[in-house]
């Protein structure tokens, strides 16, 4: 719905667009681009004594919050191969999927741009590389089932939801 917000000409060809929030045509040349979600990787790092790897955020969006490391799936990516290379930058780590954990959908942003995002995350382990913040993230800790932070230090509406059902499994 947001992710077209305001658009009036063809990025193409310059010409008139006509249809609804969801999808859009040009009239001159027949584009046509549609406001789906675009999808996320990111993982739940689980260490040897079951605590759970976050990473605080840098970026502009929810910054200073904490978040399950990740990012956007870029075009023709495989959502594997997203995870395993946000890990690296992200955390430095060498990560294996261990199993998806599940899906959760969201917004990315506030107001008329924010896009609506369809999140995938996985249970993983590191498999090697050296712990570091880098790229997005201005800080990494480890958190156990009952040392998370509270709802208002947590990035977005879907990662606390993440974080509860990590939590409350096996619990
Ligand atoms: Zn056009």
């Amino acid at each position: 719905m947001a992710a077209l917000h305001g658009w009036r000409f063809c990025p193409v060809c310059g010409g008139g667009l006509r249809g609804g929030d969801d999808r859009l045509e040009c009239e001159a040349c027949g584009y046509v681009v549609y406001a789906n979600p675009a999808p996320t990787a990111s993982a739940l790092v689980v260490d040897e004594h079951d605590r759970l790897l976050l990473a605080r955020r840098a970026a502009e969006v929810e910054h200073g919050k904490w978040d399950l490391p990740g990012g956007f799936v870029e075009e023709g990516e495989d959502p594997i191969d997203a995870l395993r290379r946000e890990l690296r930058e992200e955390t430095g780590l060498t990560v294996e999927p261990v199993r998806l954990f599940g899906i959760w959908m969201d917004w990315y942003g506030s107001g008329d741009d924010r896009r609506s995002t369809l999140n995938l995350y996985w249970l993983a382990r590191a498999v090697g590389g050296e712990l570091a913040a880098a790229d997005d993230v201005s800080e990494l800790a480890w958190f156990g089932r009952d040392e998370l932070p509270p709802r208002e230090q947590i990035a977005f509406t879907n990662v606390p939801k993440v974080l509860a059902a990590w939590r409350d499994e096996n619990a």
